[in-house]
């Protein structure tokens, strides 16, 4: 009688600790749900359109005069946004027409960007993606995440006007910012107290990276075949010295030097103006609470998991976060798509 007493208090204590991950598992993907694209556009930001007649280089010119990574497309004859301008089309354009540091790239002095969308996007029918102001914040995160974008504008269906362009970053910001201010009110999930090697969020395998050594246009390639966004630079022994990513590529256009793509790794990262010391990293062992908390407090895309020999191991990208955190308690999988 005593024993199955026992075994019925046990039942019911594993099935309220199952509730319990379950709630805590979906919090995140609660409060995504709960709150709009609205609610995390920051109240004064700079947006810059470009018309898809404007040349790239100009294009290309005026993100770096305007310290922005990316701008809506207008087109002017269909009276509407048709996609949008990023550094990810900047490399693209380089890495497709660079020849030699001798040969000037005809391409990008005189395309307009509708030119290059023309040759760009002929076999492929990309259309803009974008979300409205009282859309979840868990659709903007879906849609990020299954196009595999990093820029989504919010556009006001009333006026047709772009409001802002949502990034993981900035949605991850909100989350933190809301979380700090009500500290004392909602409480963590269990699981941010977990380390990452347990809970195996990011990438650990067929890692791309590149050697301090290779030229400018091998990375560009990398980011072309591999459509990563950034590369941990290694030496000789493997270890991680730098962290290279897509946004570094604007360098190129900022110092004019897109013409010399031969230009070593090393060269072009002690050339960056604008870059963070160092590269962000962290350990197998640490929390999931602390890599949070980094990842934020940087304001970095990702952090590079090393061991303790600082040989890289793997990516932990605003992607994987936001996908375990957010889309995958909704049972919705990115990666598969
Ligand atoms: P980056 O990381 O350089 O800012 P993205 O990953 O966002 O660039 O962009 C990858 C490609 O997808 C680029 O060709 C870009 O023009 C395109 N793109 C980016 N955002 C959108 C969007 N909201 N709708 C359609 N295409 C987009
Ligand atoms: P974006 O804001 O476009 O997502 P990133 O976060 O990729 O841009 O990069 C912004 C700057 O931060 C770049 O100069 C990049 O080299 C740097 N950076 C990004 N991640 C790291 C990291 N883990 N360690 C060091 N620097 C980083
Ligand atoms: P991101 O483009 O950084 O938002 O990441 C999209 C996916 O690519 C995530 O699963 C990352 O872990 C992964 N990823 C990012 N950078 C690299 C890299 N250099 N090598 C392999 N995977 C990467």
């Amino acid at each position: 009688m005593e024993k199955i007493l026992i075994r019925q208090i046990m039942f019911q204590e594993m099935r309220e600790e199952l509730k319990n991950s379950e709630a805590d598992a979906e919090m995140y993907m609660k409060f995504m749900k709960s709150h709009c694209c609205y609610e995390a556009i920051p109240t004064s930001c700079k947006l810059v359109i470009f018309d898809t007649t404007l040349q790239v280089k100009k294009a290309f010119f005026a993100l770096v005069a305007n310290g922005l990574r990316a701008a809506p497309l207008w087109d002017s004859k269909t009276q509407r946004f048709v996609g949008m301008l990023t550094i990810t089309d900047f490399i693209n354009i380089l890495h497709r027409y660079y020849r030699s540091p001798l040969v000037q790239m005809n391409e990008l002095e005189r395309h307009q960007i509708g030119t290059w969308r023309d040759v760009y996007l002929q076999y492929s029918n990309h259309c803009l993606h974008s979300i409205t102001p009282d859309a979840s914040l868990f659709d903007a995160i879906y849609s990020l995440l299954r196009y595999k974008i990093h820029r989504l504008p919010v556009i006001d269906p009333v006026s047709g006007n772009v409001l802002h362009i949502l990034t993981h970053k900035r949605i991850l910001k909100f989350l933190h910012i809301f979380y700090s201010t009500q500290k004392k009110t909602v409480p963590k999930p269990c699981f941010m107290q977990k380390t990452i090697q347990d809970v195996g969020i990011g990438t650990f395998r067929n890692i791309a990276t590149v050697h301090q050594t290779a030229s400018v246009y091998d990375a560009l390639s990398v980011f072309v075949e591999r459509r990563v966004s950034a590369l941990p630079v290694v030496n000789e022994q493997g270890k991680v010295v730098a962290l290279y990513s897509r946004f570094d590529v604007i360098n190129l256009a900022a110092q004019k030097t897109y013409n010399n793509l031969n230009m070593s790794m090393q060269e072009a990262i002690r050339r960056r103006c604008c870059f963070i010391e160092g590269v962000i990293k962290c350990l197998p062992d640490e929390t999931l609470e602390t890599i949070i908390d980094r990842i934020i407090k940087a304001e970095v895309h990702r952090l590079v998991l090393v061991d303790k020999e600082d040989v890289c191991r793997g990516i932990i990208s605003l992607s994987d976060l936001l996908q375990a955190m957010v889309l995958s308690p909704a049972e919705i999988s990115s990666k598969s798509n």
